[in-house]
């Protein structure tokens, strides 16, 4: 039976060394979050970094635009807050009004401040091996697997979806790590063949959003199963691998919700203060 791997307390061990970074810097790092129009998941996301924020001794600045603000409005806006000192990290919440392209105006961030780690700035010294600000979803699953004490240095490692957010970047840093990699996305189950590379992995990441993708009988003995993915159905949140079976096969399994989800905002907190640290060069 799978072991399981929490977030949680992976999270509250970094929360504990970014308290401890906070306290060494000269002034407490300023987070600006900009919230346009009204929604509820944008809403809950914001009172849960505020709180986070709180907690840690971040000071959290919440600016709030209208439903109608034009694009431009908030890259103006944008590189308003890019242009203040005391500002170290930038945030957009989404969802944002249909008006809106992230990927357009996420650009807009100074890669300094890009504390989700979505410039191209930052994205291409992933390539590189130098990126000191990472995305916070692969940088969440990073922390995952180093807590189960996995060398990835030859494993088999397979990641289902190939997202900007997720599989791309990730996949870049399990390179790193000198893992074989393989990425399948929804051209890989057209062909048919996601079965067959789901069961080499010694290490599955899966990050697609369709509930129960993942056949828990495909999963390899002895595996290493990170299960990204957030779906509701019914009533309940659950991931896309069939977390049972996959548990009667598993080494370590992450829960949904439980496992990568309350690592991610933990991640954005240590991307800020990384970024106070670049922008005070200490
Ligand atoms: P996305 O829609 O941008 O990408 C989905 C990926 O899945 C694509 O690569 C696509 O090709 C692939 N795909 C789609 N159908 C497939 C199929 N049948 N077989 C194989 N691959 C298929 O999604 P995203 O933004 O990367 O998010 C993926 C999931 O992860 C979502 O459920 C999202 O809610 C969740 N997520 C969780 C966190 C977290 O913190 N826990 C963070 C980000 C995303």
């Amino acid at each position: 039976m799978a072991k399981l791997l929490e977030g949680k307390p992976i999270a509250e061990k970094i929360k504990a060394e970014i308290v401890q970074e906070i306290k060494s810097l000269q002034q407490a790092p300023v987070l600006a979050s900009i919230q346009v129009g009204e929604n509820i998941g944008a809403a809950s996301y914001v009172k849960s970094q505020a709180k986070l924020a709180e907690s840690l001794g971040v000071v959290y600045q919440l600016h709030k635009l209208s439903q109608e603000t034009s694009e431009n409005a908030l890259i103006a806006f944008i590189q308003k807050l890019n242009t203040e000192k005391k500002v170290n990290g930038i945030i957009v919440q989404m969802p944002l009004p249909a008006q809106i392209d992230y990927k357009k105006i996420s650009q807009f961030i100074s890669p300094e401040k890009d504390i989700e780690g979505m410039h191209p700035a930052n994205m291409g010294k992933i390539v590189f091996g130098k990126a000191k600000i990472l995305p916070c979803t692969p940088a969440a699953v990073m922390e995952l697997l180093n807590s189960t004490g996995i060398e990835l240095y030859g494993k088999e490692v397979v990641v289902v979806g190939h997202s900007e957010i997720v599989g791309k970047p990730l996949s870049l840093l399990l390179l790193d790590k000198f893992a074989t990699v393989t990425v399948c996305h929804i051209g890989t189950s057209k062909a048919g063949k996601l079965e067959e590379h789901v069961k080499k992995a010694e290490v599955l990441i899966v990050a697609v959003g369709k509930a129960g993708l993942i056949k828990g009988e495909w999963i390899k003995e002895g595996a290493i199963v990170i299960d990204v993915g957030i779906n509701r159905v019914g009533d309940k949140i659950v991931g896309d691998v069939e977390f049972q079976e996959a548990s009667k096969r598993a080494s370590w399994i992450t829960p949904v919700p439980g496992g990568v989800g309350p690592l991610t905002v933990t991640m954005l907190m240590r991307n800020l203060v990384e970024a106070t640290k670049i922008q005070t060069q200490c």
